[in-house]
């Protein structure tokens, strides 16, 4: 029953920016360098997700869209340890009951691609050959287009595309050694190459929050030997984050998170040292033992739950207090 509760997922499909980001966590975890993302319509219409991973093996491929066919747990103490991003077999299932879906990948050291077709839930093409190099790309056209009632809920082109887009930006800031290309009906929103020092993170970090962040920040790089707690990136100045309150992203070992303990301590040292009441904006990575959290708290991972929460929060108060009192007019 635990590890029923635990990979209780729901419905994973509830918008384009859902689809996105169940299928770029499944590039990464095939190990992917590069991923194109090619949308039309903020994702109504199509979403084509490319990567350059491990790909998929001829005879797991139609496996791969069936509910709970994940090749990501072994056994149920592989869920304490669990590393990859995805862990309940049920994305691509779910997606492809609500979509028209192709699945074409190529395994890696295989010389011959594969392709599997559905629609909502059929078969609607026996599996053939393809042509495409070592990797997957996965084609979703219609999102919706079988349940009218849920593509009602879908808002305006716009605001599904700026979700849509948030969930590149934030897997963009947690994995800089992966190249990004998203285009929006074949224009190019952004493209990424993979960024290996200070200056390539900090291009990146701009051309995803804006220029203005990265010129209006402070670096922050804090380690604390003893319990082994790192806290690094950015914080945005007073200046900057008058006008960007929402420019808001935490890591933690390399996972985008949102947490109370987190926004307290940050908000809290910055009001300290600056002004009262300002919202900072920041882009920041918490790295610790992964004993010392736990990331299994809700199935889509937003939230985690530290074992210690209190030498997290006070770490991160004095880590910017420190850093922004350094400047303090
Ligand atoms: P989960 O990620 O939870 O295992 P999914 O439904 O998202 O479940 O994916 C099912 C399986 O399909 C994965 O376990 C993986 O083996 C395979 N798979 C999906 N996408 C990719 C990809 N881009 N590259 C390689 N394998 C993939
Ligand atoms: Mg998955």
């Amino acid at each position: 029953p635990r590890l029923a509760n635990q990979i209780a997922a729901g419905e994973v499909v509830e918008r384009p920016a859902s689809v996105v980001k169940e299928l770029l966590e499944n590039s990464i975890d095939a190990g992917a360098m590069r991923l194109e993302i090619d949308v039309e319509q903020a994702g109504i219409k199509l979403i084509r997700i490319r990567d350059d991973g491990a790909g998929i093996e001829k005879d797991d491929l139609s496996l791969a869209l069936s509910r709970h066919a994940t090749s990501k747990i072994y056994e149920l103490e592989d869920l304490e340890a669990v590393n990859s991003l995805g862990f309940r077999g049920e994305a691509l299932a779910s997606i492809s009951s609500v979509s028209r879906l192709t699945l074409t990948s190529r395994r890696e050291g295989s010389d011959q691609a594969w392709q599997v077709q559905t629609q909502g839930r059929d078969m609607v093409a026996e599996l053939a050959p393809a042509a495409h190099p070592q990797g997957t790309t996965v084609e979703m056209r219609d999102l919706f287009f079988n349940t009218p009632a849920r593509r009602k809920f879908l808002k305006t082109e716009n605001t599904e595309f700026k979700h849509l887009e948030e969930v590149v930006k934030r897997l963009a800031l947690s994995r800089f050694d992966v190249a990004f290309t998203l285009k929006h009906n074949s224009r190019v929103i952004h493209q990424l190459r993979p960024a290996d020092s200070q200056v390539e993170a900090e291009r990146r970090v701009a051309s995803v929050c804006g220029p203005a962040f990265i010129e209006q920040s402070l670096r922050v790089d804090v380690n604390a030997e003893a319990s082994g707690l790192r806290l690094s990136g950015w914080i945005g100045l007073p200046t900057f984050s008058r006008s960007q309150a929402d420019l808001q992203y935490f890591f933690v070992n390399g996972r985008m998170i949102r947490d109370k303990i987190v926004t307290h301590a940050v908000r809290q040292a910055y009001a300290d040292v600056l002004y009262h009441g300002r919202h900072p904006a920041y882009v920041l990575y918490l790295d610790l033992d992964p004993a010392l959290v736990d990331v299994n708290v809700h199935p889509t991972k937003h939230e985690v739950r530290f074992r210690e929460s209190r030498l997290v929060h006070d770490f991160i108060f004095r880590s910017i207090h420190r850093v922004i009192g350094d400047v303090r007019p």
